[in-house]
């Protein structure tokens, strides 16, 4: 496994797994659930901050194989904006909402080199980077379109990925209908990120029993959230990229760029 670094300096604005609410309004997950007829269950990746034009660097040692409007790549798609997406092997990088791009497909990168400028374009209510990562063959069904949780890869945190008690609280409510108890709060609490904590839950017993018994009607529906309640089905989607002139390319338009004069 490559090591990986942070694409701009690390300042998370948004985390993996995290609930995406703009205007009062759940609008990420609308838009991706929209788009790709996928439940959705969280934020597929990272938001950094980062002002416009910051320059964002390939996380690890790769190869190109996409950048461009992310409306002209079906894992991508147009929330994505201008994007960038590097094959490391074993798994993707993914770059999203860039003001503009610095490299051509099937260029190698090495770690470090800067790929593109930050920007807002796609769906992005303000400038900020979001990062992910794809798993060579993506389970588009794995709740968050087949993004893995970047914690997983990267070597260093910060300290805001360790869990607050505001964290920890929402999960086992969201998930589990109740507060965490003694045993929870003394696992979890400052050491972990969120989403290792959701994933613990998620696979627990209490869990599963909990959505097999909402299934048969045995439980109130209403106290999950409903994308929990869903068909878990995996899902491989091969990689396709629309080719330039062809009736499903996008070009990168002017007017994605919303950078103020
Ligand atoms: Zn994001």
């Amino acid at each position: 496994m490559a090591k990986f670094i942070w694409p701009v300096p690390q300042s998370h604005s948004q985390h993996f797994g995290a609930d995406f609410k703009a205007g009062g309004q759940w609008y990420y997950k609308d838009i991706l659930t929209s788009q790709t007829g996928v439940k959705y269950l969280g934020h597929n990746g990272d938001d950094l901050a980062a002002p416009l034009g910051t320059p964002v660097k390939a996380s690890a040692d790769g190869t190109v194989t996409y950048e461009g409007n992310g409306a002209s790549h079906n894992w991508m798609g147009e929330p994505a904006g201008i994007c960038v997406l590097i094959d490391h092997g074993d798994v993707y990088t993914g770059y999203a909402h860039l003001e503009r791009t610095t490299v051509n497909r099937g260029q190698k990168v090495k770690q470090g080199d800067v790929i593109g400028y930050s920007g807002r374009t796609g769906a992005a209510t303000g400038p900020h980077l979001h990062f992910e990562f794809i798993a060579k063959q993506p389970d588009f069904n794995n709740g968050y379109v087949g993004r893995l949780n970047p914690a997983k890869f990267m070597e260093q945190k910060g300290d805001d990925d360790m869990i607050s008690i505001g964290g920890l609280n929402r999960i086992y409510r969201l998930r589990l209908g109740r507060a965490p108890d003694a045993s929870a709060r003394k696992t979890y609490l400052g050491k972990m990120t969120e989403d290792a904590v959701d994933t613990s839950v998620m696979k627990s017993k209490e869990y599963k029993d909990l959505v097999a018994a909402a299934k048969k009607g045995k439980v109130d529906i209403t106290r999950f959230a409903p994308e929990d309640i869903r068909n878990v089905t995996p899902e491989l989607v091969p990689e396709k990229v629309a080719k330039p002139g062809s009736a499903e390319y996008v070009e990168v338009k002017e007017t994605l760029y919303r950078r103020k004069k």
